[in-house]
């Protein structure tokens, strides 16, 4: 018996977790064993959640594709690529390089961005290149963008175990990032004068640890901390020798402050929380200095969810509180790599390295980095703008790589227009049937997490590596090398003749360096010369990694340089609003959606393991008690959720954890999992306007009970 062990990186969530991937041989039969937590990986040390202690029993399935398919017909990759150049030829000639799209996913490795980007950007000319991140950190990336002129996540993990107040905003961690959940919950056992605080509409399983929850109305989240600013201001607890040497703006975001919530009493009102607990909040935010704001999908899922990460982040520059240990406003992302994503440029508004098209020069750079025969010289379409333009016949071809946009994506009746419309949809997955792959003209097989082989990036900027201890199944490939193919068939060989992932990452980390003068927040220059060994044995390092941060970075912003043009950090003025869809007579509900512990995203892959449904079987949908007597439902019974949008069954959680007039309801079941309606379908394509995250936590929504169901 031998066995055979690669240190690899849990495909999940964005906390990115180590994990020691096994399998046992004897002369006859291969066994992949229980993954255990990486002990050496500073994200988890050793820890894993449910989810990632599972994985072994996702890694086979009866349900994989493993040969492309064309028109619902087994083909060859020859003849599937054959096709898909022949197309994109076809429509980019006719309509234009903008009639093609990328749809990416933040499962998908930085490698296999990188090369959809360059592809798209660079060789066909459009930036037609999104993502189901827009869904999850948009307006986190936008936030960071105004207030430090880069993407950059200044904090780490260690902020979190070492500050003496954590504000937890619109983030259940413990359901949805359970390891850094389990770190917070180890540091506050350890230091019992730490204190957390949760701000959430709903009583969640994070409240466990909280010393005081806000269950605030939903979406007020930025009158919290305008109020935060203004009394900050008030009890005399401003940093003002940070504010005038490293900031502009500071004047105009407090006179907001102070306009929009004036006093204690209008801002407690407005948010739905006690005068109390909001001054509670408030002395303890003015009197510690080792602060931290964690925030997630409960402020990035808005209408107006950048300026609630700036809200977020005007307290912190007002107080100096970043850069620091135990310091910052934290977003934390929910997928492996959305952050990976974000690096090469993979959304629509980027253009490649944290570069946009509108950073000067940047796209001459890139054209000439690239040697790029057609360069897109204006942003693309987000992910609900792209499948708008789809549903209008703008978008002919879509290429759709490891996402299940029929389940994820708002207003899924649109979407299913929009797939019906499209002249070819192709889908890589590793899975024969899921809620999109019915719509695909071709379908190409793509590797799986236990098969693939590159980088990814978690939420504190830690780069690390995903190995590869299977083979492909039957004809898999990675979706970088598919993308290869279909490039070289359009005539782009050299560029994108690549002998391995290792040659794609220092390419990417030449990119990142190349002629910036070490004057760009992302910037990984250090690997431009890795070499496949270098590569195979990399460590987990946070970005920057240049010549002069060889071992990584761990927090940003500590020489107070911001990557605004004057090198200051920005106040951004708020006036806090609330939903775009407020309740009526008619959909008196506020409906929010969110995760469950044990599922992940739309179940293509936890709904293969079985004891990952012995937490939540079923979907459901929780109700308050008082709202449950007025419509006559008890726990269990079927209710009819509906909005203007569309409806789906559901068994009534009754609890006191969903306020009176709120609902929420998990995302993850589907028609194929409990031939149930996707929740999505009942919400509306509101976008925040700068990020165009859609407002997944806010739609109106009605419901009745099923009468002898
Ligand atoms: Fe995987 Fe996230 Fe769980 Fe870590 S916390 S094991 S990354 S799902």
């Amino acid at each position: 018996m031998s066995v055979t062990t690669v240190q690899t990186t849990c495909p999940y969530c964005g906390v990115g977790c180590g994990v020691n991937l096994s399998c046992s041989s004897n002369a006859t039969n291969s066994t992949i064993t229980p993954v255990t937590g990486d002990q050496q990986h500073p994200a988890n040390f050793g820890r894993l959640c449910v989810k990632g202690s599972s994985l072994a029993q996702t890694i086979t399935s009866d349900d994989r594709l493993i040969v492309p398919s064309v028109y619902g017909e087994a083909s060859t990759w020859d003849n599937a690529t054959d096709i898909i150049s022949q197309k994109i030829q076809e429509v980019t000639t006719k309509y234009g390089p903008d009639a093609f799209a990328f749809y990416l996913s933040g499962q998908i490795l930085t490698e296999d961005y990188y090369v959809a980007n360059k592809l798209a950007k660079g060789y066909i000319g459009t930036a037609n290149v999104d993502t189901n991140s827009r869904l999850c950190m948009a307006s986190a990336v936008v936030g960071y963008k105004r207030a430090f002129g880069s993407d950059t996540v200044p904090c780490n993990y260690e902020d979190l175990e070492c500050c003496d107040l954590l504000i937890m905003v619109g983030s259940n961690a413990a359901w949805t990032h359970p390891v850094l959940y389990q770190r917070i919950v180890a540091a506050k056992a350890q230091r019992p004068h730490m204190k957390v605080v949760v701000i959430d509409p709903r009583r969640t399983a994070t409240c466990d640890i909280a010393d005081l929850h806000l269950a605030i109305t939903p979406g007020s989240d930025a009158a919290i901390f305008s109020y935060l600013l203004q009394a900050t201001g008030k009890k005399g607890f401003l940093d003002q020798d940070f504010i005038a040497s490293h900031t502009d703006g500071f004047d105009s975001a407090l006179a907001q402050a102070k306009a929009s919530t004036p006093d204690l009493s209008s801002a407690a009102k407005f948010c739905g929380v006690t005068e109390d607990d909001l001054a509670l909040l408030c002395d303890w935010w003015c009197d510690t200095d080792k602060s931290v704001t964690f925030y997630s999908q409960g402020v990035n899922q808005s209408s107006s969810g950048v300026d609630k990460c700036n809200a977020i982040i005007n307290c912190h520059l007002a107080t100096g509180r970043l850069g620091k240990p135990g310091t910052g406003p934290f977003s934390i992302t929910g997928q492996p790599n959305a952050m990976g994503g974000r690096e090469v440029g993979g959304l629509a508004n980027q253009l490649a390295a944290h570069m946009d098209f509108a950073t000067l020069g940047a796209q001459d750079l890139v054209q000439r980095f690239w040697q790029a025969p057609n360069m897109a010289t204006e942003n693309g379409l987000k992910a609900v703008d792209m499948f708008q333009a789809m549903e209008e016949g703008k978008i002919k071809v879509i290429w759709i790589m490891s996402t299940n946009p029929m389940v994820s994506l708002p207003n899924t009746s649109q979407v299913k227009r929009a797939l019906e419309k499209c002249e070819l949809v192709i889908v890589s997955d590793i899975k024969a049937h899921t809620d999109t792959t019915k719509y695909a003209d071709i379908l190409l097989p793509a590797t799986g997490w236990s098969e693939k082989d590159g980088t990814v990036t978690n939420s504190e900027r830690r780069i690390s590596r995903q190995r590869g201890l299977l083979s492909p199944l039957g004809e898999a490939k990675h979706d970088w090398q598919a993308i290869c193919e279909v490039a070289k068939k359009l005539g782009h060989h050299d560029a994108f003749d690549y002998s391995g992932p290792h040659q794609i990452f220092a390419e990417h980390a030449a990119l990142s360096a190349f002629e910036n003068n070490g004057q760009r927040d992302f910037n990984i220059g250090a690997f431009q010369d890795i070499t496949k060994t270098e590569y195979d044995a990399l460590l987990p390092i946070q970005w920057p990694v240049t010549q002069s941060s060889p071992e990584g970075t761990a927090r940003m912003f500590v020489d107070k340089h911001f990557f605004t043009p004057n090198g200051r950090a920005k106040f951004i003025p708020i006036e806090p609003k609330l939903p775009v869809a407020n309740t009526t007579d008619q959909y008196p509900f506020t409906l929010n959606t969110g995760r469950v512990r044990d599922q992940w995203h739309t179940m293509t892959r936890t709904g293969d393991a079985a004891s990952l449904s012995q937490h939540i079987a079923q979907p459901y949908v929780e109700i308050h008690p008082d709202d449950a007597k007025k419509h006559d439902i008890c726990d269990k019974t079927l209710v009819k959720v509906y909005s203007a949008k569309g409806q789906t069954l559901l068994k009534a959680k009754v609890t006191e954890a969903t306020a009176p007039g709120s609902l929420f309801v998990p995302i993850h079941w589907t028609q194929q999992f409990a031939n149930a309606s996707i929740v999505s379908a009942l919400i509306p394509p509101v976008v925040d306007a700068l990020s165009g995250q859609p407002e997944s936590k806010h739609a109106r929504a009605a419901l009745e009970p099923i009468k002898n169901a």
